[in-house]
């Protein structure tokens, strides 16, 4: 099967200025940029885990597993250049299955300008398990942490939360483009992709930067699909509580200084917004403000892995 599957590939891959050998020998060889540092990634998914592959196309599958990682290296601020993919397959079907993965995932790929240097397909007798592990460049502005958030620090966020469900979790746009513009044009402090929840992740990047942050409730930029979740399962959660907790956005949360974060929500430069929703405190922990003005103790919500 794997031959076969080889053979497939290399009918399917294009050339990538970066990728020196690509898969067909025993190792990859990438060209790097001179003197840059290399930004490395992995996610593992597994069927019945993070997918069901009874209710979702292989496409759908593989799209994500590169799409996740690309959206690390957006919180990063490092630049694609190649994947390494490698594949645990039922016995059953092998073939069309990894076809249909690849499928899903090489027009992305092609997208965002990543080469897929190679990886390893095996078949057994458990479920489809994805591993992919991405291989980034930084620019010359460096890494962005999930530490150097700085008390007064405006938290900025793209686009929209909640609902992901409904199909954002696997359809996302990872922000790559988008970190590396706003890198390249505004003196940014930390980032993170907001994969687990949106209080979560921020009450994450807070702690590793050792301060709090305070969520101003209702500037959190609600998607549709969280109004439409909300009403749909009428479970007591509201369309803002799925946006503060649902997870999988893979939006951008960024810590950026007052008049620098002024500036961006001023100019909107990206093809999304970007929102305002808090500032980053001394004191520890994650906080809310209503409407009233006053601040209460928030408990992070989310995905706990
Ligand atoms: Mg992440």
């Amino acid at each position: 099967m794997e031959t076969e599957f080889i053979a497939w590939l290399g009918d399917h891959l294009g050339d990538h200025p970066q990728l020196r050998v690509g898969p067909g020998d025993d190792a990859a060889v990438l060209a790097l940029r001179h003197r840059s540092e290399c930004v490395v990634s992995t996610d593992l998914l597994t069927d019945g885990v993070d997918f069901r592959l009874a209710s979702t196309s292989p496409a759908r599958v593989g799209r994500k597993a590169l799409a996740v990682n690309l959206s690390d290296l957006a919180a990063m601020a490092a630049r694609p250049v190649a994947a390494v993919v490698s594949l645990a397959l039922p016995r059953q079907g092998a073939l069309p299955l990894a076809v249909e993965i690849y499928t899903g995932m090489l027009p992305l790929a092609e997208r965002f300008d990543v080469a897929i240097a190679g990886g390893d397909t095996n078949t057994w007798d458990g479920g489809l398990v994805i591993s992919v592990t991405v291989i980034g460049q930084l620019t010359d502005r460096g890494a962005l942490l999930r530490c150097g958030a700085r008390p007064d620090d405006c938290i900025l966020v793209t686009g929209d939360f909640g609902g992901s469900i409904r199909g954002k979790h696997f359809d996302f746009e990872p922000r790559v483009r988008e970190a590396l513009q706003l890198m390249a044009e505004y003196d940014l402090h930390a980032a993170i992709d907001v994969s687990d929840g949106l209080s979560l992740d921020l009450a994450r990047l807070a702690e590793a930067s050792k301060c709090g942050a305070s969520l101003e409730l209702d500037a959190v930029p609600v998607a549709d699909a969280a109004y439409e979740l909300a009403s749909e399962l009428s479970d007591g959660k509201s369309a803002r509580d799925h946006a503060l907790a649902d997870g999988e956005d893979f939006e951008l949360l960024l810590a950026v200084p007052p008049v620098e974060a002024e500036r961006i929500v001023n100019d909107q430069p990206l093809d999304t917004t970007v929102t305002r929703v808090g500032t980053f405190i001394q004191e520890p922990g994650l906080w809310s403000v209503e409407v009233d003005g006053k601040r209460r103790p928030e408990k992070p919500r989310g995905f706990e892995h």
